[in-house]
């Protein structure tokens, strides 16, 4: 029991996000009231024992002014990892954190290093870094096509994105009969974690269980998403554990690197960078945005025009959005959230409100405000630029839309055959269950 409750968030001692060192609190109540005001979690269940509802954000974690609540760190394992000449490890890393690791060491926000941050992995020692934006292009290519089957096929709508393992938490907690809206797919890190387990791990003529798969993330949900029983396989888990951005930058330092001195180093090309739609998957709207794209391609044949490559609609540090756009012959309505605060609201009213499409992120500004980044600069104003950050290489980028990707191409032709093939549901995709807790 905390005998704190009414003050702070209760954590529970098995929660594999975050830790509270109690030696630190100042009992400020700053957890409790993001906790209830912007995610919608603390004041809507019953706190009497052990069963702590938490949905992993971390967001008390970002708010705490004196590190009390931390994330839990996995540092350790990724070197006991490393140092086993039997493994091969891999770190995949997410869109947000290229734009915000520059911060640990002084650089401004939404600074992109994403040279530096691999460089910064190799000389840790990791064998292969490779970029989630494929991930992020592999989960529009399933969820865009999933999208186009729910409309033609009449099938349960909206669509609720499923990339933010804290909302799905989330609908399967507090709202488990909206699960059946829920995309069935995995999200990118548990896309390309099993890809790697499933299909590179046998390019390299190695087992599975002897590819440590480390996902390197601006989240903390994510730490509870690897240990889903759903995300497992006859190897263990697809994710062996992931590391935030702060995790990262700190173990660095403790290794004498010099980040601003480090030279830009590619990442590895079995699974070269993905395209711009999978790099701005990291701020509040990019998921909707990455699927219009490639929805419009596969429903019209031609290139998205140039007013869906920059949806203006949804762009932008506002919790919540609206656009249309016109597919199969209709006006599509699509809803983009962040605080899941604020998807409660929805929630509460969405018989009376028509969407086809919603996508919800729990931190500010999606995953450039997870609950994982640079906490001493973690203000409105960083997770802007880091959102700017990651729309600026997206217009610099050739590759626009996830459909173009060659390499996704090339991944569908020799393993998965299409989106929502049998191979791709087996791999790709994922269930979810009704989680009880005291009303
Ligand atoms: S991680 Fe999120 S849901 Fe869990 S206690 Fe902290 S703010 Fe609340
Ligand atoms: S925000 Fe930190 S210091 Fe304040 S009550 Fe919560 S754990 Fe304690
Ligand atoms: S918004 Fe991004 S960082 Fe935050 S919980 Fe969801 S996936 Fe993680």
């Amino acid at each position: 029991m905390d005998k704190y409750s009414e003050i702070r968030v209760p954590i529970s001692h098995d929660n594999p996000s975050i830790r509270r060192n109690e030696r630190k609190c100042v009992l400020c109540g700053k957890c409790k009231d993001v906790c209830k005001k912007k995610m919608g979690v603390a004041g809507y269940w019953k706190y009497d024992s052990e069963d702590v509802v938490c949905i992993n954000c971390g967001q008390c974690a970002n708010v705490c002014p004196v590190e009390s609540i931390t994330e839990q760190d996995s540092t350790d394992a990724l070197i006991t990892a490393i140092n086993n000449p039997k493994k091969k490890v891999v770190v995949i890393t997410s869109p947000a954190v290229r734009v915000s690791l520059g911060e640990m060491f002084n650089l401004p926000a939404g600074e992109f290093v994403a040279g530096k941050m691999v460089s910064m992995l190799k000389t840790l020692g990791v064998d292969y870094v490779f970029d989630v934006t494929f991930g992020a292009d592999l989960t529009i290519m399933e969820e865009a096509s999933e999208l186009i089957d729910r409309i033609k096929n009449e099938k349960t709508l909206p669509q609720f994105t499923s990339c933010c393992p804290a909302w799905v938490k989330f609908v399967e907690t507090f709202y488990p009969q909206y699960i059946p809206n829920l995309s069935t797919c995995r999200s990118p890190i548990g896309m390309q974690a099993s890809v790697l387990k499933n299909y590179f791990a046998k390019l390299i003529e190695i087992e599975p269980s002897d590819l440590v798969v480390v996902a390197m993330t601006p989240c903390v949900a994510k730490k509870f998403e690897a240990e889903r029983e759903e995300l497992r396989s006859y190897y263990g888990k697809d994710t062996d554990f992931v590391v935030s951005v702060r995790e990262m930058g700190k173990l660095a330092k403790r290794s004498k690197i010099n980040f601003s001195k480090l030279k830009d180093v590619p990442f590895d090309s079995a699974f070269p960078t993905g395209s711009g739609a999978g790099v701005i998957f990291g701020a509040s709207g990019g998921v909707m945005e990455a699927a219009v794209r490639t929805a419009y391609y596969f429903t019209t044949g031609e290139n998205p025009p140039q007013d869906l490559l920059q949806f203006k609609k949804l762009r932008g540090y506002k919790d919540v959005k609206t656009a249309t756009v016109n597919l199969l012959g209709r006006e599509i309505k699509l809803c983009v959230i962040f605080g899941t605060m604020q998807a409660r609201l929805l929630l509460d009213k969405l018989k009376s409100k028509k969407f086809d499409m919603i996508e919800v992120m729990a931190c500010p500004n999606g995953c450039v405000g997870g609950g994982g980044q640079p906490r001493s600069n973690n203000s409105d104003d960083a997770v802007v630029k880091r959102a700017q950050g990651l729309y600026e290489q997206d217009a610099k980028m050739d590759l626009k839309s996830s459909f173009e990707n060659p390499t996704i191409q090339m991944l569908y032709k020799e393993f998965l055959s299409a989106p929502l093939s049998e191979k791709a549901e087996q791999y790709l995709h994922t269930t979810y269950h009704k989680r009880d807790y005291k009303k």
